[in-house]
C-alpha cells in the first residue's frame, strides 16, 4: 500500500518542496487538495475501509473512479471542468491551477463533501 501511495504521489510530484498555496485556503480545502494530489479519497478509496469489495464506479462512465478521472479524464464533466481549469496531468493540475479553483470545480460537480471524512465533535454534558 505504501509503495502504490509513493508511486502516485510521485506521478504529481516527484520533488518534494514546500507547498506553494496555504493564504487564504481554509485547512479543509487544504485537506481535499493533498487528498488529490496523492489520490487517495473518500470516493475512490472508501471501499478499502468497508464490505464493498470493488471501488466505485464514474456514474457516467461505468469505469472505476478515480482522482484522475474526475479531474481530468471523464467526459461527462468536461464542461464543467473546462470552466474552472485546463490540465494535461496531475502534475500540470497542482503546480499550475489555483487550488481555489479545483475546489470550485469540485463543489459544482458535487464531489467536494466525498473526498475526505470529516468528523464532527461531539459534546457530552454530564
Ligand atoms: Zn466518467
Amino acid at each position: 500500500m505504501a509503495a502504490v501511495l509513493v508511486h502516485l504521489l510521485y506521478a504529481i510530484k516527484p520533488l518534494l518542496c514546500t507547498k506553494r498555496y496555504t493564504n487564504g485556503t481554509s485547512r479543509r480545502d487544504l485537506t481535499v487538495i493533498t487528498r488529490l494530489s496523492i489520490g487517495h479519497t473518500r470516493v475512490t478509496h472508501s471501499y478499502l475501509l468497508t464490505t464493498r469489495d470493488t471501488p466505485h464506479e464514474c456514474s457516467y462512465c461505468h469505469v472505476t473512479l478515480t482522482v484522475k478521472h474526475f479531474l481530468l479524464k471523464c467526459p461527462f464533466l468536461s464542461v464543467e471542468r473546462s470552466m474552472y481549469f485546463c490540465a494535461a496531468s496531475l502534475k500540470d493540475l497542482f503546480e499550475r491551477v489555483y487550488p481555489g479553483a479545483i475546489i470550485i470545480f469540485l463543489k459544482d460537480i458535487h464531489y467536494y463533501d466525498h473526498i475526505v471524512w470529516f468528523y464532527h465533535i461531539l459534546y457530552i454534558f454530564f
